[in-house]
């Protein structure tokens, strides 16, 4: 079934010029992904939604024919030891080498009404987009792309040490023991990628080999106006990749708000669903197709 899946993309997209790639992303898909993703809210890490919502996004990588596991772990929190999961996917490519895509999917706790379509539903929704469409071209890559969608992002004791990031630092911290370090490319994390009113806000502690590309990126799909890059130092879950050396970028709008130049959306309950929109999600995600092509160099070009 999936090899046959295999061939029929491949001839569609040999139809296609090589250079318009990032045009297969679908806004559409991605906004029905955030809004299947939503259901299972609040899906706090640890709690049955969380859980829920990890096997949710086990279930479409599965169904998109992405290899795919839950890694269930148990970290320490300031409220005591709590089972985390992160849920991987894999398109294996030519090579030992690996780019990894992140996206937090868990929620904020304690906010009343929370729906978290933005803060953690629309980086999941175009993650899963993603995989499909880079899954769909068919051939392996010659970089194979690891999907890694995060448990336990949220502090929730202001990001003391040990509190939040817990399925990044998880993942970090795999990679080192298993020596797999050394085939980690780049990682490129999404997170609040959905506003209506898109303007990506890009935290100074990213890489700036990783910024150059990202910025060349927005250029070639048209969107460079979307992107400004800050001063500000943003505590994600890029962090922990670029503790162990990893060059990563964290792709941003910490201006979700009622107004241009808030963010007074962030953690509330108007973080739902009418703000945000499928265009902004297209818009992320052509560019970050475009990222990943260019970081892959010859994929879509030989
Ligand atoms: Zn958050």
């Amino acid at each position: 079934m999936r090899l046959l899946l295999l061939a029929m993309t491949v001839s569609l997209v040999g139809c296609q010029p090589k250079q318009t790639d990032f045009e297969m992303f679908d806004g559409q898909r991605a906004y029905a992904e955030v809004e299947a993703l939503v259901r299972f809210t609040p899906r706090d890490a640890g709690t049955p939604g969380g859980r829920q919502a990890a096997e949710h996004i086990l279930s479409r990588l599965e169904s998109i024919g992405v290899q795919a596991e839950i890694d269930t772990f148990v970290d320490s929190t300031p409220e005591g030891d709590k089972t985390f999961r992160n849920v991987i996917g894999r398109i294996p490519g030519k090579t030992e080498k690996w780019i990894i895509l992140g996206s937090h999917f868990d929620t904020m706790p304690g906010i009343e009404n929370f729906q978290g379509a933005n803060d953690s539903g629309s980086s999941t929704g175009v993650l899963i987009e993603l995989a499909r469409i880079i899954d769909a071209t068919g051939t392996p890559p010659d970089i194979g792309i690891i999907f890694a969608f995060f448990d336990g992002e949220e502090g929730i004791a202001g990001y003391i040490p040990g509190d939040g990031l817990h399925g990044s630092r998880h993942m970090a911290r795999q990679l080192v023991e298993s020596g797999q370090r050394k085939d980690i490319e780049a990682m490129i994390l999404l997170d609040m990628v959905g506003d209506k009113d898109l303007n990506f806000t890009i935290p100074y502690n990213s890489s700036k080999e990783m910024v150059k590309e990202l910025l060349q990126a927005a250029h070639a799909t048209g969107h460079r106006d979307r992107f400004s890059l800050t001063r500000s130092i943003i505590t994600d879950d890029h962090v922990p990749f670029l503790k162990i050396g990893i060059p990563a970028i964290d792709l941003i709008d910490f201006r979700f708000g009622s107004e241009p130049g808030l963010n007074d959306h962030w953690h509330t309950e108007a973080d739902h669903l009418e703000n945000i929109s499928a265009e902004s999600l297209e818009i992320t995600g052509k560019v970050v197709l475009q990222l990943v092509r260019q970081l892959l160099k010859n994929q879509y070009t030989d």
